[in-house]
C-alpha cells in the first residue's frame, strides 16, 4: 500500500496543522497524544514516510532506526516517566488496531499503565 501524505502525521511534520511538541530532531517529532489515555501520553513519529512498523522495520536505514529509538527514550526523558516506568505501544496494521497510517510508537506513563492487554 502506498504511503498516504495526507495522513494528520504527515500534516503535522510539514506544519499544516498544530502539535503539542516535546521534541524534534532529524530522525523523529515527538509530541502529546490528542485524546491521552494515561496522564503522560506521547506519539513519536518518524520523519520518514513509513506507513507502519513493518514498512519501517524493512525500508528505513540503520541510521534511522537507531535515531528514531533513541528519539523515543529521549522524549520518555523529557516526558518524566523514565526513572517510575511507562509502556511503549506500536499498533500495527488492521489488527493492531492502527488509525494513522504513519509508524509511530505511544509513550503511556504517569501512573501505573495498567495490565498489557484486556484477556479474552
Ligand atoms: P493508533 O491507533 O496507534 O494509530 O493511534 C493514533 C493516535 O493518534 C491516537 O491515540 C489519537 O488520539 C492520536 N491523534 C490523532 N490525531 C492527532 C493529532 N492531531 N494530534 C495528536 N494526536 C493525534
Amino acid at each position: 500500500m502506498a504511503y498516504d501524505d495526507n495522513n494528520v502525521f504527515a500534516k503535522i511534520l510539514r506544519g499544516e496543522i498544530p502539535s503539542k511538541k516535546i521534541y524534534e530532531d532529524q530522525y523523529a517529532l515527538a509530541f502529546h497524544d490528542i485524546a491521552p489515555a494515561r496522564p503522560i501520553h506521547v506519539l513519536v513519529i518518524p520523519k520518514g514516510k513509513y506507513e507502519a512498523f513493518t514498512d519501517f522495520a524493512a525500508k528505513a536505514s540503520a541510521a534511522e532506526i537507531a535515531g528514531f529509538y533513541q528519539a523515543v527514550a529521549k522524549a520518555a526523558q523529557i516526558a518524566g516517566v523514565t526513572e517510575a516506568g511507562y509502556r511503549l505501544i506500536a499498533n500495527t496494521g488492521v489488527n493492531g488496531g492502527q488509525e494513522v497510517p504513519h509508524f509511530h510508537v505511544h509513550i503511556l506513563g504517569g501512573g501505573a499503565v495498567g495490565p498489557m492487554v484486556a484477556r479474552k
